[in-house]
């Protein structure tokens, strides 16, 4: 087969075997001459396939050699159909894995499920024993609860009023205004049972009573807090109130784990392309006018960079854990610089149809959301005839 991308505005339905494994390997590859992490020996990763829980896996394996269970949400190739990014990417990670001598296994299903969790704890308890960091990193859309049957779905509003602000479309570069209506009650409860703690508490609750946190475990959750500009629609929407939700959990669960020596945190993260970030509107515009900032200041990262910063310089450093004084550890921290926000707040101002690649690094988001699924990615000739069915060497 020819795989070509094929997109529906932020969704690129196709993805390239060999361009995926070759965009995990980059990340390897940048791990593996980083210092060794002296860190976790066994890693759960919930939401393991794409973005930071790809980028926390490798990170696990590779600097930390650390065994890893994934589990994410990926189909596999099927008849004219590619298989997603996640399954390629996991694919490519577990071979490496395996060649480097170190123990991987993948579990697709749905992490919201009883079932994948049972599943899960099972394989943990046969394959690695006990289990000394859970890493939960699912984006979502939807998610059904496991007890009540309810199918939630999550949006991304604002709470009170409307909002409006510029908007790009990155495959054209037109600057817009979007104007999005307010949430109402049940949509920022939906919200709130997709994205907020919920589904990370009981993951934790349900490895707690099977024995398998290991004594001094540390669970990490991911969120995101970003500029002013964004506020409305983000931070002090519904997803907003959402990532309020899953800091409470994760301020309950530090009390809990720390019976046992362990530990529970948030780390807020920077805003990067992912599949997740390039739906939330206003978003895209507002990474390609900070990608030209940070680049130019020579402090740009990837999500392979942050996890790296994560574990070496936060999770994993020599004493206490740096935090902020919501107990947040801060990876957002260069991002959020003072001159780094002002900067973008002017260019901001200024952003149109008809500047918008001269003043923002549009062309670099666009050719990351690509290269999330193999494509424009260096050494890889798309002309050629390629098998789209790949196997995932440790599914169970
Ligand atoms: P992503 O879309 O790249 O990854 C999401 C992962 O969740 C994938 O592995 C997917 O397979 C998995 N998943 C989705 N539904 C699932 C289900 N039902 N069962 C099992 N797995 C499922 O997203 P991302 O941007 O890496 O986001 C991960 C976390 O990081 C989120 O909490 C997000 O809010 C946070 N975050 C993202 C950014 C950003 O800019 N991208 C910034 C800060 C924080």
């Amino acid at each position: 087969m020819i795989i070509q991308p094929k997109t529906r505005g932020f969704i690129c339905t196709t993805a390239h075997p060999e361009g995926c494994a070759q965009q995990v390997q980059r990340q390897i590859d940048y791990v593996t001459a980083q210092p060794a992490i002296e860190g976790p020996r066994n890693v759960l990763v919930i939401g393991a396939s794409t973005g930071y829980g790809l980028a926390s896996r490798i990170v696990s394996s590779f600097a930390a050699g650390a065994n890893t269970i994934g589990v994410y949400f990926d189909k596999a190739a099927e008849g004219a159909r590619t298989a997603s990014a996640g399954w390629y990417n996991s694919a490519a990670f577990e071979e490496a894995a395996a060649s480097a001598g170190r123990k991987s296994y993948s579990i697709v299903g749905d992490a919201f499920s009883d079932e994948i969790k049972a599943k899960t704890i099972d394989l943990i308890r046969t394959e690695l024993g006990q289990i000394d960091l859970v890493v939960y990193s699912v984006a979502s859309p939807r998610r059904t609860h496991p007890k009540t049957g309810e199918t939630f779905a999550s949006v991304i509003k604002p709470l009170g009023g409307t909002y409006t602000n510029k908007t790009v479309n990155f495959h054209s570069g037109e600057v817009t205004q979007a104007t999005i209506e307010p949430a109402t009650e049940d949509e920022l409860r939906q919200t709130i049972a997709v994205m907020g703690g919920e589904d990370w508490q009981m993951w934790i609750n349900e490895l707690e009573q099977a024995g398998l946190l290991a004594e001094g475990a540390t669970t990490v959750a991911y969120s995101y807090i970003g500029p002013e500009i964004t506020h409305a629609v983000y931070r002090e929407g519904t997803i907003g109130a959402a990532k309020n939700d899953l800091e409470a959990t994760a301020r309950r669960l530090n009390g809990q784990l720390s019976a046992n020596g362990g530990r529970a945190f948030v780390s807020v993260n920077k805003a990067l392309v992912t599949q997740s970030s390039s739906a939330i509107p206003v978003v895209p515009l507002y990474i390609s006018a900070l990608y030209k900032v940070m680049k130019e200041k020579g402090i740009h990262e990837g999500c392979i960079e942050q996890m790296y910063r994560l574990f070496s310089e936060r999770l994993y450093s020599k004493g206490e854990t740096l935090v902020d004084e919501k107990s947040l550890i801060r990876v957002d921290d260069w991002e959020m610089r003072p001159e780094i926000q002002a900067e973008v707040a002017d260019v901001w101002a200024k952003l149109s149809t008809e500047n918008v690649y001269e003043l923002s690094d549009l062309e670099g988001y666009r050719r990351e959301f690509f290269q999330l699924f193999g494509f424009e990615t260096d050494g890889i000739d798309y002309e050629a005839d390629i098998n789209p069915d790949v196997n995932i060497p440790n599914l169970r």
